[in-house]
């Protein structure tokens, strides 16, 4: 039986055009145009379903809601199709990417997230392939089953977990690391899958109850069900130290109503000043239930709290180890498990466990 794939347009360069009014300035455009480029996509056989939005959006300025959205498409699709390919602008797509991975759980299917840096229209643009590659990585099966049922990024060659990457370059092809785990796919002459680094489901630790399963896969089978989550949690904050960072700016920022917690961006491998004003305002955050997670400001690597007294200091106060998660994993991870409404103790266990392998629990690498 011929693969349904479900294409999502939600904007981004792969499908923008010069503004006429404003030359050098892109603006976006409909999906007709992407395909007028891409005639090559019909001849994979599948059948290529297409929603876009209204309006398409430039990916910076993505909201909460347009990862509920999205979520809503795929889960009211999710029986009818293979595999669906979201075409996004890369400002923001690690951190849709890595939204979603936490809003779907049990996920069966793969959701591939694809854009370009030069438009689709262009005659050097990167789109084609980067379109043509996600679509057949969408598709892909062995033994019946998909080949990479998880989010994820494919950009320029490599198939990349979405809640593991970060967007790396403004200019290059090569637009997206993931500086703390490997490639689950790259495409040469052939693209080949690194099986073993894929997540089936009933792989890892996904924990949890939705709110309502969708389909009946996995029942009875030990594997949970897909369960699409559409509350996200934005009172949140993230803050990153740098030397000089001032009582003032965190205590303000420590002092917002009904803050909810802080994802704080730390030296090296989870290290902080020892100050007793900075100790102490985290301390009180802590004692009035807002957590905060450290993760590191380097992009390869991760917390360990018990190496220097600097993190032990934070460890000692109760600030949660996020050890290798990406900022976007980090902060929309926190925004999915306060969305859920889970206590704040709850919070903290989830964050510092791989719930859709956002991060390694041992020693980072
Ligand atoms: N500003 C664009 C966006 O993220 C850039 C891109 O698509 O690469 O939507």
């Amino acid at each position: 039986m011929s693969k349904s794939i479900l294409i999502i347009y939600t904007g981004g360069t792969i499908g923008m055009i010069e503004d006429h009014e404003h030359a050098g300035v892109l603006k976006n455009v409909n999906f007709d145009q992407i395909e007028r480029e891409v005639p090559a996509l019909k001849r994979f056989g599948y059948r290529l379903d297409i929603i876009t939005f209204d309006p398409v959006i430039d990916s910076s300025g993505i909201k909460p809601e347009n990862w509920v959205s999205l979520v809503q498409v795929i889960a009211r699709n999710y029986a009818e199709y293979d595999g669906f390919v979201i075409l996004h602008g890369t400002d923001t797509m690690a951190y849709t990417a890595s939204a979603l991975s936490f809003m779907l759980e049990g996920l069966a299917k793969p959701v591939i997230l694809t854009g370009s840096q030069i438009p689709i229209g262009v005659i050097r643009t990167d789109g084609k392939e980067n379109l043509i590659t996600a679509v057949e990585i969408a598709a892909a099966e062995e033994h019946g089953r998909p080949l990479v049922p998880e989010v994820c990024i494919y950009f320029e060659s490599s198939l990349l977990r979405g809640n593991r990457t970060t967007k790396y370059s403004a200019e290059q092809f090569h637009a997206f690391e993931s500086p703390n785990f490997q490639p689950l796919a790259t495409a040469g002459i052939e693209i080949k899958y690194n099986r073993h680094a894929i997540r089936y489901p009933g792989k890892g630790t996904g924990a949890g109850t939705g709110a309502g399963a969708v389909s009946g896969a996995g029942a009875g089978t030990g594997i949970s069900p897909f369960l699409p989550y559409t509350r996200l949690e934005s009172n949140i904050a993230l803050i990153k130290l740098f030397p000089g960072i001032s009582y003032r700016v965190l205590s303000s920022i420590l002092s917002i109503e009904g803050l909810k917690g802080v994802v704080l961006e730390t030296y090296g491998s989870g290290n902080a000043p020892l100050d007793s004003w900075f100790i102490s305002l985290l301390e009180d955050a802590v004692k009035r239930q807002i957590v905060i997670l450290n993760i590191t400001q380097c992009s390869r690597g991760s917390v360990d709290m018990g190496i220097y007294e600097t993190g032990a200091g934070l460890s000692r106060i109760g600030v949660v180890n996020g050890f290798d998660m990406t900022t976007e994993s980090a902060v929309t991870k926190m925004m999915y498990l306060f969305g859920r409404n889970l206590p704040p103790e709850e919070v903290s266990r989830q964050l510092s466990l791989s719930l859709r392998g956002e991060l390694q629990e041992d020693e980072g690498l």
